[in-house]
């Protein structure tokens, strides 16, 4: 059985099983009192990107898989074990996007942007797809909300990108905030640091676990980037990418971080920051907020650290796949990460939904018919109103008025709708008065603006 279909419960409903459909593993609904999350978050980071000058960017879900095989690599681990790639009935190759960045570039260049007043920055927010093995944090469909720069190569844009999340972040009341850097040069650099790295592993094989040996031959990089308790030792021996940079990325590297002390942005050098996609280049770096937690009857400190973002420059992409010499630069943070954590910091946005001021309730047929072009008055003034025109009984629409704490509930009885009046009632004081129907509008209108 697949193991994507065996959470389906068989339920029995009078004498017959029937299925009900569970979203598939790693998926989850948003459901609306988690939503709110989002649109804070989306409203946030909208925000600060238009005032960066950033531009949204809407490309397909869907993509050619050789996109994401040329840019991100083919040994990485998103291209070999994650990606959602299919054969379609008319025999093209496609995959549903496991990241944002090779699609900007591809529509980069498809949409002639080089022909742009340069630097195009644009920003992107939807789901992405990756076959993970689910577990807190971690999903297989997930939001993210990502920043590109093409055609800048100063380092400028490199610090600026880590600042304008880290603001993204501060406006959403974040706290406990940690910027890790590295630099991973350049392909010349790097294939030098690369052996430089292999050599030394291959002295340790024996110690590293079982995915660091397969690593070690297919994408060595990728060891420093390994969470393992055994491979630990191995790493902190190992030489160290910063130590071999060429003169150009280590004056690249220089001056971001040099960009960054100048912003007062608390930042961090990790060595082992090495992001494992092929388009990196140079400046690569992460945002994690960390908390600190004492276990129950012990006196060791936890760290726990969840990566809210990550990011770098990536020089080579467009010519990767295709397009003329153009440096970038770029992060994506995941949403669903942002939201637990804003849950487990208590920080909750408020709902948009416009709380109502006024409570229409209705009696008998004509009332009811009279309460639906009442409402169609409000809307047009946008006054928020509510109703509960599926109940017939005004003791029970009352109660539902009260529950919403609306101002004033108008109502519509038989009588009323015969004799064209509405009664309006004060629900603070109790107070009546039956007024005029094609005059109530105007009457609530004003007495909501005292
Ligand atoms: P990445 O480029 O893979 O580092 O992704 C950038 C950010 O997206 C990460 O820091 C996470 O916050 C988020 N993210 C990545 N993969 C997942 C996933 N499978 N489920 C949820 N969030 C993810």
């Amino acid at each position: 059985m697949d193991e994507d279909q065996d959470l389906m419960p068989i339920v029995k409903t009078a004498g017959r099983p029937k299925k009900i459909y569970q979203t598939p593993t790693g998926t989850h609904d948003i459901l609306p009192e988690d939503w709110v999350y989002y649109q804070k978050i989306f409203k946030v980071a909208e925000d600060v990107a238009g005032f960066y000058g950033f531009s949204r960017i809407e490309t397909p879900m869907i993509e050619n898989s050789e996109l994401f095989e040329k840019g991100l690599g083919m040994s990485s681990d998103v291209v070999e074990k994650q990606m959602y790639a299919f054969k379609t009935k008319g025999g093209d190759y496609l995959a549903l996007r496991p990241e944002g960045t090779s699609p900007a570039a591809r529509s980069y260049i498809q949409q002639g942007m080089f022909n742009w007043s340069q630097p195009v920055k644009l920003w992107y927010c939807g789901p992405f797809f990756r076959y993970e093995s689910p577990q807190a944090g971690r999903y297989r469909q997930f939001w993210q909300f990502g920043l590109e720069v093409f055609g800048e190569i100063n380092p400028v844009v490199d610090a600026q990108m880590i600042q304008i999340f880290y603001n993204i972040l501060k406006e959403l009341k974040f706290k406990n905030l940690v910027v890790e850097v590295n630099s991973i040069g350049c392909p010349s650099c790097r294939a030098y640091y690369k052996k430089l790295l292999v050599n030394y592993l291959k002295t340790r094989e024996t110690s590293l676990c079982g995915d660091c040996r397969r690593r070690l031959r297919e994408n060595p990089l990728r060891v420093l980037d390994c969470k393992e308790e055994k491979c630990q030792p191995v790493k902190s021996q190992a030489p160290q990418m910063i130590d071999h940079l060429c003169e150009e990325c280590n004056g690249h590297f220089k001056e971001v971080l040099e960009f960054l002390d100048e912003l007062e942005l608390p930042y961090r050098l990790n060595p082992y920051l090495v992001r494992g996609l092929d388009y990196y280049t140079k400046t690569v770096f992460e945002v994690f907020s960390e908390s600190t937690k004492k276990e129950e009857g012990s006196e060791e400190v936890v760290i726990t650290k969840s990566a809210l973002l990550g990011g770098g420059r990536y020089d080579n992409l467009v010519k990767m796949i295709g397009g003329h010499d153009t440096p970038g630069c770029g992060a994506a943070m995941g949403i669903e990460r942002i939201v637990e954590l804003m849950k487990q910091s208590q920080i909750k946005p408020k709902s948009s939904v416009r709380q109502p001021e006024v409570f229409i309730a209705q009696l008998g047929s004509l009332g009811k018919r009279k309460g639906l072009k009442l409402f169609e008055e409000f809307a047009k003034l946008n006054i928020p109103v509510a109703e509960s025109f599926g109940r017939d009984s005004l003791k029970s629409q009352l109660r539902i008025a009260d529950k919403l704490e609306v101002r004033y509930t108008l109502i519509l009885g038989q009588q009323e709708a015969l004799a064209g009046t509405i009664i309006i009632r004060e629900m603070k004081s109790g107070k009546q008065e039956t007024v005029k129907l094609e005059k109530v509008v105007k009457d609530v209108a004003s007495k909501l603006r005292k």
